[in-house]
């Protein structure tokens, strides 16, 4: 081997693959023709179509409308790229003249379409996909939410980075897609295409493995231990539920046992998108959620934007320490209308099965009565739970939980801000424990207040995951644990089954 480097955080599992680095905005890749780059485009969509947003693209892209105009253009003598945007202006011209919102809205589909084909036609790639090794491991300084967006998970083996931590966004992600990350790890000197041996479980990565220690690392690892059903202090069962940030991550939960979804992320549904998405459109994609559930609860989190979360669309100050700036519900306020399309587009979903509304960042009452306000003004009525994951809100615990439906604890940003330590930040991961004496003390906190006030508590951060977590969680009474991988739930679930 050429170096073996140890991680600080990481997400379990094993991989073998090569190094790839991820371009900040895409892969640069060889200029393609027009043809090549509405094959690659419809390639990119066709492996996205779990997302009612990319079908519309696909939709769109494979409508001969569009291939028609620009061949039009191209015969008046035009470049290609000069093509694409003249038919991107003729077709969306047309789309806008229409009354209908939810028409008028695909004039946004095409102009994010034609920037696909002219990012390809100029050789830059906007997923990835095509370009990835088949066996990738995506190696960088820091990985967001966003980067992890439109890549190609069949290529992807694992995620190392210099930063991050074992409950950073890209660490949840991991895990739901059962991927394997290292995150803290010295990357200096690993080059495009080296070989990577991850070690999720022991935290470690070796670079440039002979064929041997290759060979030695791939052997079968026993998969997780069986578990024994949960039971709290009254008896009854702790529910398994699974969180989850998309279609195909809710069907992974459901089919590894879930009782329903204790968490939906819906910023994801922000980042995948290049402009705010329709009420239309996530209207569409909450209803797929529900149905997804098959009659199952579904708890769909308001969108939790800001901090690390940041689409480029959505153009705001910056800020010297964004994970104390507006984010979460007091970003959302101070957008009411961003807010209410969402509301609305939920209450419509709720229509298909049981939802429930889950606050993020909540710090103090007024938060909680204004979004309640704003669904009842939107027509609906679904129970309406908060995120603990403030210390205010441990504080204002009492007061919540008298207006509060559910309280669902948010471990991983609750250690964060109780610990004084960036959940990001490799140097200080030790700090940012959940198991940490103050951390426990606000669970307990939290757990007194909504056994006072008679509302269910649940834990949707990372620290539901871990066993010792669980037997503590289930002795204070938590109603559910909503964990983020599939191996997990199904140990859970099968213990559930087996008793
Ligand atoms: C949390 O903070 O524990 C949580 C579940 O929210 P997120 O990880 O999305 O910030
Ligand atoms: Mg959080």
């Amino acid at each position: 081997m050429r170096a073996l480097r140890k991680a600080i955080g990481a997400v379990e599992g094993k991989a073998a693959g090569s190094a790839c680095f991820l371009g900040k905005r895409g892969n640069r890749v060889r200029p393609q023709t027009l043809d090549e780059a509405f094959e690659a485009e419809k390639a990119r969509l066709e492996a996205l179509q779990d997302d009612p947003l990319f079908a519309a693209h696909l939709e769109m892209l494979e409508d001969p409308m569009l291939r028609e105009a620009v061949d039009a253009a191209l015969a008046e003598g035009l470049s290609p790229a000069d093509a694409v945007r003249s038919a991107e202006r003729s077709i969306t011209a047309m789309f806008e003249e229409i009354e209908d919102d939810y028409l008028r809205a695909r004039a946004d589909d095409v102009r994010d379409l034609c920037r696909g084909l002219l990012e390809r036609l100029g050789g830059v790639a906007r997923d990835g996909a095509a370009e990835l090794p088949e066996a990738a491991v995506l190696v960088g300084e820091e990985f967001f939410p966003s980067d992890t967006t439109g890549l190609d998970y069949h290529c992807v083996r694992a995620f190392v980075a210099a930063r991050g931590s074992a409950t950073s966004h890209v660490a949840v992600i991991a895990r739901a897609k059962g991927i394997p990350a290292l995150f803290g790890v010295d990357t200096e000197g690993i080059r495009e295409g080296d070989r990577l041996l991850v070690d999720g479980d022991a935290g470690t990565l070796i670079i440039g493995p002979t064929e041997e220690e290759e060979r030695d690392f791939l052997q079968e690892t026993p998969g997780p231990a069986p578990c024994t059903p949960l039971l709290r202090p009254d008896g009854s069962r702790v529910k398994i539920f699974g969180n989850a940030g998309s279609l195909p991550e809710i069907d992974a939960a459901m089919a590894a046992g879930a009782e329903g979804i204790g968490l939906f992320r819906t910023e994801f549904l922000y980042l995948a998108s290049d402009r705010f998405p329709t009420e239309e459109e996530q209207w569409e994609t909450y209803r797929q959620a529900v149905l997804h559930c098959k009659g199952k609860p579904l708890t769909i989190r308001l969108l939790d934007m800001g901090a690390d979360k940041q689409p480029a669309y959505w153009k705001r100050p910056a800020e010297e320490n964004p994970f104390l700036g507006l984010r979460g519900i007091r970003l959302a306020l101070a957008h009411p209308k961003i807010l209410s399309v969402q509301i609305r587009a939920i209450l419509r979903a709720a229509a298909e099965g049981p939802v429930k509304i889950l606050i993020p960042m909540v710090t103090d009452v007024e938060e909680l009565r204004e979004v309640k306000k704003m669904i009842r003004s939107c027509g609906g009525v679904v129970p309406t739970g908060i995120m603990v994951e403030t210390p205010a809100a441990v504080l204002n615990a009492p007061e919540l939980a008298a207006e509060a439906d559910f309280f669902s604890i948010g471990t991983n940003d609750l250690a964060q801000y109780i610990q004084v330590a960036d959940r990001n930040n490799p140097q200080v991961a030790a700090f940012c424990d959940p198991a940490a004496p103050a951390v426990r003390r606000a669970i307990e906190m939290t757990a007194d207040a909504a056994r006072n006030a008679g509302i269910p508590f649940s834990v949707c951060g990372e620290m539901a995951s871990g066993k010792d977590a669980q037997a503590y969680l289930a002795g204070l009474g938590v109603e559910s644990l909503s964990l983020s991988s599939p191996d997990q739930i199904r140990a859970r679930s099968s213990a559930v089954r087996s008793s």
